[in-house]
């Protein structure tokens, strides 16, 4: 009564499709249909393998394959974002720790694992590592956690205490997706960081808009100045290559070298 409500059949589609989502990634879970892809991170100087970052993927029974920015929402909303992140680490350092076994060249390559807010929340997130390195018989040294610039400002202190134990294991830590949160430049130096990413959005503009090449430019020299890795991500073409190379950026990934790859598939990247 003198009310009236405005519905559009795609906001209906899409909370519906929302909550199918949820409903079905607990069954996900139990029926094991979360896997990972991996994407090589190559070494800018020599063109040679560095190492692969683990992409996390859902093969639905009906929709086919998820990909995370359709379900990390829903992951996160619903809580099992925790225990999916688990089973990611311990399947990514299992992986890398089998390589490593197989072939001689794999000894020292790494493998990058994302995480989530909630999950290095967790009361236990240290001993899970403790527990995944021990079983998967991986070095520290070869796993790299990838966490995006908010996290370092969510709960400072708390954080703070979190990185020092984790580079104390020797593992290292990388700030993913460099550039498009708010971070203070003041973490980068009290923070123990071992690379930065940077967005692949600015590796996209950078050969179209001036700003954008510059903000790279930036990125990479505030690395080489406070001694931080850098990393280059989504590189798709070989001038963006080029550019990289001119500014002496350690490392890139993108479709240039690969897409994510399947295990054996990455497998063969080791081996070729
Ligand atoms: P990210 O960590 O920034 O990962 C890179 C994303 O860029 C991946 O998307 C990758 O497939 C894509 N990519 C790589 N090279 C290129 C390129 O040259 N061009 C273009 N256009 N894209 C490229 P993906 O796999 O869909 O993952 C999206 C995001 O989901 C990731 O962004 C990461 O934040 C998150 N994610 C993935 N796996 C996990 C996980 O296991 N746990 C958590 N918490 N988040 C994850
Ligand atoms: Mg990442």
């Amino acid at each position: 009564k003198a009310r009236h409500e405005v519905f559009h059949q795609e906001m209906y589609d899409e909370t519906k499709e929302l909550l199918e989502l949820q409903h079905d990634s607990r069954q996900a879970i139990i029926e094991n249909r979360f896997f990972l892809e991996y994407q090589p991170i190559i070494s800018l100087k020599n063109e040679f393998l560095y190492g692969f970052e683990a992409l996390l993927r859902w093969s639905h029974p009906t929709k086919g394959i998820i990909y995370p920015n359709k379900f990390l929402g829903v992951a996160k909303e619903t809580g099992l974002i925790t225990e999916i992140g688990r089973s990611v680490l311990h399947k990514a350092c299992q992986q890398m720790s089998s390589w490593q076994s197989k072939y001689a060249s794999a000894a020292d390559l790494k493998i990058t694992v994302n995480l989530s807010s909630q999950q290095i929340q967790g009361a236990n997130f240290i001993d899970e590592l403790d527990e995944v390195l021990m079983v998967s018989n991986l070095p520290g040294s070869c796993l790299q956690l990838e966490i995006n610039e908010t996290m370092l400002i969510d709960s400072e202190s708390k954080t703070f205490d979190l990185f020092q134990q984790i580079e104390s294991r020797g593992d290292r830590l990388n700030i993913d997706n460099f550039g498009t949160g708010y971070l203070s430049l003041q973490y980068l130096k009290r923070f123990p960081i071992n690379s930065l990413k940077i967005d692949r959005s600015f590796t996209r503009g950078m050969l179209s808009d001036r700003e954008n090449f510059e903000i790279v430019r930036m990125i990479v020299n505030l690395a080489k100045t406070l001694k931080i890795g850098i990393i280059a991500e989504g590189i798709e073409n070989m001038k963006q290559l080029k550019v990289f190379k001119k500014m002496n950026c350690q490392l890139g990934q993108g479709y240039l070298f690969a897409e994510p790859l399947n295990a054996e598939s990455a497998e063969i990247f080791i081996d070729r």
